[in-house]
Parts: C-alpha cells; sequence; structure tokens
C-alpha cells in the first residue's frame, strides 16, 4: 500500500515514510492510494487488538505483521481490561475512554509513537524526530503520554489558554516526561493549528532545525497514523452488535461522531468503503457549526468568530480532515485549488456527492439538556461531547445507531455537574468527586491522582513567539531523570529497596564557567559525584552547569541524596561518552554513598534485594504485584541519618534474628504473589523500626489512624521520617481518609500516592 499526498496523487511514499513525515512536502495530507476490503463477518470472535493487527496489516504493509502485533499489543497495554466498550442504553454508546487519558484519542496516539519508532529504525534514520502538535484539549496529553520519554522523539504540544478544560490543563501541565514542553497561548485552537502548520511550511526554521539534525513531525490528525488505528472501532463496534445479538449480520447501522477537525469521524468512512455495513455517518457539530453548513449548502465558510462551547474539543472552525474527504470525492488538482481559496480567503465551494452522511448541530443547552436527560431516564453519565451526539442523534430520529462517546465525563466535571442541575464548587478537583457522589460512575485513575500531581509546565505566551519557543525547545541540552526510593522495607533492613514513580530531574550543558563548578562542587553532591566518577576513571574533568528540579523531599527517607549521586554519575558517564553502564554506576554511586540500598533501584528500577561485600555490590531485581501500592506519609520532620544510626543496638536476640529472617523470605514472596494475608505479617520487624519509630513525633496517634483503616500495613521508609503505607491497588477510600485524619494532627503531613518506577534512572 502506498500514500499520495492529496494536493499531488504522483507524489506517492511507504506508509512508514507517510507515518514519519506526517504532512507532506506540497502541505497535502498523505490518503491510501486505495481501501483494502475487510469482511467483518468473517472476523466475529477477534480480540480487539487481534482486530487491530488484521486491519492495520492492510494499511501498513510495508511493516513486519509480527512485530505490528507486538507493537500494538504492547500499545493497548496501557488501556482498562475492555479496551472498547459498547454500552448498551436506550441507545448504543461506543465507550472510546478507557485509556490512559480518557478520550478516544489515545487510540491512536498510544500507537503512534511505536510506530514512529519502529519506522525511524527499520528505515535506519538517527535524526531526532520533534513532534510539534496544536491540540485543543485532548490531543495533546494523549500525544504527551503516548511519546512518554521515547527515546530520541521530543515533543512539543501548544494549547489554547482559554480553550481547555480545568483537568484538561491540569493534564497536559502536569506531565513530567522529561522530553516534552507544554505551552499555553493566547488564542484559539485555530490559532493554535494554524501557527503549527506555518512552522511546518517555513523553509528557514525547517533549515535550522535540520542542521542541528532535528526533523519535525506531527501528531495531529493531518498525520495519516493518526487515522488508521481509529478505523478499528467501527468494525469492533459492528462486531460487538452482532455478537450481542442486537442486530443480524449484514445488518446496515449508522454511527454519530461528535466532530471537530473530522479524523474520527472520517476513519468511519474509511470502515465503509472498506465494506462495513454503514447506512449514515452521522457527523454532530456544537454551536461551531462550519461542517453542518457545509454539508448543507456546499459552501464551507471559516469567516466566523470561534465560539467557546462546553464541547472544547470541538471548537474548531478549519476542520482539517475535510480535505481527505474532497480528494476521495474528486482530485488533487480540485483540492489544490479549494484549499488554497480556503487559505487565501477562509473560504470555499464544492458540490460533492455526499450520500452516505449527515448532520446536525446541538446548542449549548440542548447538550446540557441531554446530559440531564440521559442521566435521569437512564442512569447514564455522558460527557459534553457525547451529548452533542446524542442530542442529534435524536433530533434526527435515528434508528440503529451507535454514539460515539468520545470523552470520560470527569473531564469536564463541573459542567456536567451543573448540567445535573447541581451546585458546583470553584475547585474542579471537588467537582469531581461531588459528580461521583451523585452518579456513582467510576473516576478514572489517572483523573484522580491529577490534584497531587506538581505542575510543572508553566510557560505561556503569544502566538508570534511560537517559533522562538520551538527554536528554544530544540536547543536543549540533555537530561536526566532519577526516582525517589523507599529502602529498608520492614523488616529488609540494609537490603530491600524499591523505585517510585517521584523523580529529580534536571538539565545539563558543559560550561566554561570554572569558578562557580568548583564552588558547586564543594557544597553540591550532584557536582560532587560528577567530580568523583572523572577521578574514579583518572579522567581530566570537563566543567558542567546543572539545572535541577527537585521534587524529591531532602533527608526524609526517600532517598533524595541517591538520586543525586545517581544524577552526577550518569552525566559523567555522558561527558566522558562512556556507555551508561548500570553495574558500573552501581559501583561508583555505592563508593559514594555507602551502601547500595536506595542507590540500586534508583537505577535498576522495581524492587531490588542487594548486599555489598568487599567492595563488591550484587543485586537481585524483582517486580511487585499490581495488586499492591505505596502512600507515603511525609512529615515536616527531618531525622539525621546519624541520630538514626545513634538508636540501634550493637547486638540482637537470636530471636530477634530467626523472627526477621522468617519475616524477610516471607516478604519479598508475598510482595511479588500479590498475598496480603502474608504480607501483613511479613511487615513486622524487629532490627530498627522499634528503635526509630520512637523519634518520630506523633507516632502512635500515625499508628492508631493507619490501624483503623483499610491499609493492608506500613514501615519505616528508609531511615525516616517518611512512613510508608502499602494498601490494596483497589482501595479508594482509604487514601483520603487517612489524609482528613492527619489534618487533625498537630504536625504537617503531605500525603502521596506513589506507583513503583519501571523505568530507573535514565538519560535523554
Ligand atoms: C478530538 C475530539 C473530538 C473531535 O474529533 P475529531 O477527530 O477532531 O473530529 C470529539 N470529542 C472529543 C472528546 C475529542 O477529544
Amino acid at each position: 500500500m502506498r500514500y499520495l499526498s492529496t494536493r499531488n496523487s504522483n507524489l506517492k511514499v511507504s506508509s512508514r515514510e507517510a507515518i514519519l513525515k506526517g504532512i507532506s512536502e506540497d502541505g497535502g495530507l498523505y490518503v491510501p492510494e486505495s481501501f483494502p476490503k475487510f469482511d467483518i463477518l468473517d472476523h466475529l470472535d477477534l480480540s480487539y487488538t487481534q482486530l487491530c493487527h488484521a486491519i492495520l496489516s492492510l494499511y501498513l504493509t510495508d511493516f513486519v505483521s509480527d512485530e505490528l502485533l507486538e507493537i500494538i499489543e504492547k500499545s493497548y497495554a496501557s488501556f482498562e481490561q475492555d479496551i472498547c466498550k459498547v454500552a448498551y442504553h436506550k441507545d448504543y454508546y461506543l465507550e472510546l475512554y478507557h485509556g490512559r487519558t480518557s478520550a478516544f484519542k489515545d487510540f491512536a496516539l498510544c500507537l503512534l509513537p511505536n510506530l514512529m519508532i519502529y519506522a525511524k529504525k527499520s528505515l535506519g534514520i538517527n535524526e531526532k524526530t520533534l513532534i510539534l502538535t496544536a491540540t485543543s484539549g485532548d490531543t495533546g496529553k494523549a500525544a504527551l503520554e503516548g511519546f512518554y520519554n521515547t527515546e530520541n522523539i521530543d515533543i512539543l504540544v501548544l494549547y489554547p489558554t482559554e480553550g481547555v478544560s480545568c483537568i484538561q490543563k491540569a493534564q497536559m501541565d502536569t506531565t513530567s516526561s522529561l522530553n516534552s514542553k507544554v505551552i499555553s497561548i493566547d488564542g484559539n485552537f485555530d490559532d493554535a493549528q494554524t501557527a503549527a502548520k506555518k512552522i511546518f511550511n517555513d523553509k528557514d526554521i525547517k533549515e535550522e532545525l535540520k542542521n542541528q539534525n532535528i526533523c519535525l513531525s506531527s501528531a495531529n490528525s493531518i498525520n495519516i497514523g493518526r487515522l488508521l488505528p481509529q478505523i478499528v472501532y467501527y468494525f469492533y463496534a459492528y462486531q460487538d452488535l452482532v455478537n450481542n445479538k442486537k442486530i443480524s449480520a449484514g445488518d446496515k447501522i449508522s454511527f454519530c461522531v461528535p466532530t471537530g477537525n473530522f479524523g474520527d469521524i472520517l476513519a468511519g468512512y474509511y470502515a465503509k468503503e472498506m465494506g462495513l455495513p454503514i447506512e449514515k455517518l452521522v457527523i454532530a457539530s456544537n454551536d461551531n457549526n462550519v461542517l453542518t453548513d457545509f454539508f448543507t449548502t456546499g459552501t464551507y465558510d471559516a469567516n466566523r468568530d470561534l465560539v467557546k462551547t462546553i464541547s472544547p474539543s470541538m471548537d474548531i472552525l478549519v476542520s482539517s480532515n475535510l480535505e481527505r474527504l474532497i480528494y476521495h470525492k474528486s482530485s488533487d488538482e480540485i483540492v489544490k485549488q479549494k484549499m488554497t481559496e480556503l487559505n487565501e480567503s477562509k473560504i470555499f465551494t464544492f458540490e460533492g456527492d455526499f450520500h452516505e452522511f449527515k448532520c446536525g448541530y446541538a446548542t449549548e443547552n440542548e447538550t446540557r439538556n441531554t446530559i440531564k436527560e440521559v442521566f435521569e431516564d437512564e442512569g447514564y453519565l455522558i460527557d459534553t461531547h457525547t451529548a452533542v451526539a446524542k442530542n442529534i442523534t435524536d433530533k434526527l430520529g435515528l434508528d440503529k445507531t451507535v454514539i460515539l462517546s468520545t470523552a470520560s465525563p470527569y473531564k469536564f466535571s463541573s459542567t456536567v455537574l451543573s448540567a445535573l442541575g447541581e451546585n458546583i464548587s470553584s475547585d474542579e478537583f471537588e467537582n469531581i468527586d461531588l459528580l461521583y457522589e451523585k452518579t456513582g460512575a467510576k473516576i478514572p485513575t489517572e483523573i484522580k491522582k491529577l490534584h497531587s500531581k506538581k505542575i510543572i509546565h508553566k510557560t505561556k505566551i503569544t502566538k508570534d513567539k511560537i517559533e522562538d519557543e520551538v527554536l528554544k525547545f530544540a536547543k536543549r541540552g540533555k537530561r536526566i531523570s532519577v526516582p525517589a526510593t523507599s529502602a529498608n522495607i520492614g523488616p529488609g533492613f540494609d537490603a530491600l529497596g524499591v523505585a517510585l514513580d517521584l523523580a529529580n530531574t534536571c538539565e545539563f550543558k558543559l560550561t566554561d564557567d570554572e569558578n562557580t563548578f568548583e564552588k558547586n562542587v564543594e557544597s553540591n553532591l550532584i557536582y560532587k559525584s560528577y567530580k568523583y566518577t572523572f577521578d574514579f576513571y583518572g579522567e581530566k574533568i570537563v566543567p558542567v552547569e546543572f539545572d535541577l528540579d527537585t521534587n524529591i523531599p531532602m533527608s526524609r527517607g526517600l532517598g533524595s541524596s541517591a538520586a543525586c549521586i545517581v544524577m552526577g554519575i550518569m552525566a559523567a558517564f555522558s561527558v566522558m561518552g562512556k556507555n551508561p553502564d548500570e553495574k558500573e554506576i552501581l559501583k561508583i554511586a555505592t563508593q559514594i554513598e555507602g551502601h547500595p540500598d536506595n542507590v540500586a533501584p534508583a537505577i535498576f528500577a522495581d524492587a531490588v534485594a542487594s548486599i555489598l561485600k568487599d567492595d563488591e555490590v550484587f543485586v537481585e531485581k524483582f517486580e511487585i504485584s499490581d495488586k499492591f501500592k505505596f502512600l507515603a506519609i511525609i512529615s515536616d520532620f527531618e531525622l539525621s541519618t546519624q541520630k538514626a544510626r545513634e538508636v540501634l543496638p550493637e547486638n540482637y536476640t537470636k530471636n530477634d534474628a530467626v523472627f526477621n529472617i522468617s519475616r524477610v523470605s516471607m516478604l519479598v514472596l508475598s510482595l511479588i504473589s500479590g498475598n496480603e494475608d502474608n504480607l501483613k505479617i511479613a511487615l513486622e520487624d524487629k532490627i530498627h523500626e522499634p528503635y526509630r519509630l520512637q523519634l518520630i513525633p506523633e507516632i502512635e496517634k500515625i499508628d492508631e489512624i493507619i490501624e483503623n483503616s483499610d491499609a493492608i500495613g506500613h514501615y519505616l521508609s528508609g531511615a525516616g521520617s517518611t512512613i510508608m503505607i502499602i494498601l490494596k491497588s483497589d482501595d479508594t477510600t482509604s487514601e483520603s481518609e487517612i489524609r482528613n485524619k492527619l489534618n487533625k494532627l498537630s504536625n504537617s503531613y503531605e500525603v502521596m500516592q506513589l506507583d513503583i518506577d519501571k523505568k530507573g534512572a535514565f538519560i535523554i
């Protein structure tokens, strides 16, 4: 299968090239040269990922089939168990929001990065890719997650300051990947999209980036790699309807699609062209009803003000993917002409045969009322975008129609809550809880966690500054991330540690300022460790400058010094041009720190057992069952390591030794197996906790709070003062209960839910 430019069908490329480039040189979009046939009735028993593989294999013909399957399975592992689910109520809702970022954009954006990485590798392309993406809210976060710390691919997201929901903004601004930057710009989505397109067509910028070995690409739905994965769920929905006897094999059904950039519905058109029995594809718009006008009058007129609505992901005036449909209905010559007109005067006319489409739009009030009606009549909660589609389905009196449910209602909590007639709070996170109390609909895990996440991206600019920001972003130095760690787990004193998903990060560059560098070496552990590494190898030291972002609290038993040490060593390896060999880094880090308990998990990720013998470190890594999660209680009390060491006795009884040996072996096994009852017993310790816990203020009260919760158990993290609680991963109530009770004590505590870190320290 080859891909042609909509503006010049003689420009043909392979699927790998089309995906990497994102947009054709002539400004056109890539389209497949033909539509392969696929009969869903022959594939009624395929799982989602199998179906995805079967369909994408027809389009991505230059991918090795087995490897494509591997990529698909890996990508969709980030989804909840039901990747995509049809909810049968009065209408049929295709729920497309069970991915990491709770909108349908995840379907393509979990996969696209892996397709790109494969394409780059197999085509032998070594240059860095810079993804530039404009977002109306959902694409941004889905792309940031998809490209999370990918090697050799950086991502810059532009979103309109006033155009996204609170939750969408929080999702993007808290993204901590080292390869990303999120910028909020004055203006609306069209401004952001136009600015991004302008950079794609700017020869000077492209040249300057090329000199730095960087090539631009897009994660917007102008990239064909965004569109193809979306075809799959149309087939899947049909399969589900047949399997559930809602229709007979061969019956025609319709789809009603909340539409903005015309990507989602175009994927439905592709499904129809491939042979899926589709009656109508219904284009559902909000007050920005350019498309409704176009499909009823033949004139596309973007000369109007963009209205800010409660369905912000559809607040778009220039729907990029319409260009593809016009190509399929005419020719490259005509597309070129129409797009020139659109560019110059924001208007064009095209009379085509669109018999398979229907369209309509819903006003703000209609959308609100629909949310309320559906909830009151059927107890089913839908978001604002889905409500637009449901409203139009009703208005057009459509039969046998699947409504695409494109986002979780929790992404728009305040709007949905007020549509239900409830009072809303000025705190959006409170609205999430209120919406849950009112409806009982499950809150997506990642949205729940947002509240305690740190805002990382704060850049806000006017749109004429975008080019500067892109170039500045491209010129950044190397970056390192090292996770927090919790050592001395229960009876595993000086032996067991675990890496947590809270990290110190830095950017570093070479510097000429030797004086400042020397001063830093004297006072700062990162610089010290950097220098130590050069001395270790007998190499001449090269001065650098670190720009540090610390997230791990200091002197709280969460491995902040281990993180600094590993960071300095890794920077030294990079400057010396050495491969970041984990064993070597561990050896040096252990020499500096004196013990491997924290540095080992910081380097290797997951949980690690370590032994230091005659200057040599032995490590064994293991994975903790996903039945457990960790909750850190961090007090403002600093416990000095020296004091914590002083209180320990010189000798222990045989009984105490046996006690700990039996517990620690049970501890490791139950952490792996997920057995709660055994873990509870195995967390007891006789070596350090009985002595050290006495140093922690208010410890009896903290103990009592934890005892009275559903927690499995707790232990003193490192030498303290953090108390680490282990909870069942499906425990949704203990965290806020514990937090509320701690708030009533006299000292102040920070409560932080932490996942296990799976990546370890890394440099990009
Ligand atoms: C992006 C988005 C849409 C619009 O999809 P297009 O492919 O741009 O037409 C609708 N609803 C939600 C929730 C979205 O995120």
